[in-house]
């Protein structure tokens, strides 16, 4: 199941401690656009705390993720950690303090688009985390350092080198015995 929904008032005084266990299917849906998926089987975790600050809500955590995607330089799966900490202030929606009259236009301006806000006395946890992940799921994965080496590379060029002899070195020893 996705991330709970966590009322307001179930959030006490000394604030709440949870750790949740991400859904594959739930992750996967929301990374698709990304090209990333959960990595195997691994749990997908994030820990998260609410505090109470006054009517506003400090939610801070870290996920715990292992995601894996094509890399973009050879193409082959990478798998990468995403597991950063993050702090969000979320106060409640301003319409809840300033009710438009009937028929009022209510004006959003650029910055009450930005202000980070819960509505219905509710914190939606999906929809932060889902925030979270996309936010650090890597654009354009690839591997540290050296790509792997593809598996069918020929093996021509390191043939020869170890203690085999050249073939046609072989035949010139055989000329200089029959000298002797
Ligand atoms: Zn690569």
């Amino acid at each position: 199941m996705a991330p709970p929904i966590v009322q307001l008032d179930a959030i006490p005084l000394e604030g709440l401690s949870l750790d949740l266990t991400l859904e594959h299917g739930w992750l996967r849906d929301l990374l698709e656009p990304t090209g990333a998926a959960p990595a195997g089987d691994r749990a997908q975790t994030a820990s998260v705390r609410l505090d109470l600050q006054g009517r506003e809500v400090l939610v801070s955590g870290s996920l715990h993720l292992t995601l894996q995607a094509p890399c973009v330089a050879c193409l082959e799966p990478v798998q990468f950690p995403v597991g950063q900490s993050f702090q969000l202030l979320l106060e409640p929606a301003a319409v809840k303090n300033t009710p438009a009259r009937p028929g009022e236009e209510v004006e959003l301006t650029a910055d009450e688009l930005d202000t980070d806000t819960y509505t219905d006395d509710k914190i939606d946890l999906g929809h932060w985390l889902r925030e979270q992940v996309l936010l650090e799921t890597p654009v354009h994965p690839r591997h540290a350092g050296e790509c792997p080496a593809p598996l069918n590379v020929p093996e021509t060029s390191v043939a020869g080198r170890g203690s085999a002899v050249d073939p046609r070195l072989a035949v010139l020893k055989t000329i200089n015995l029959k000298k002797e």
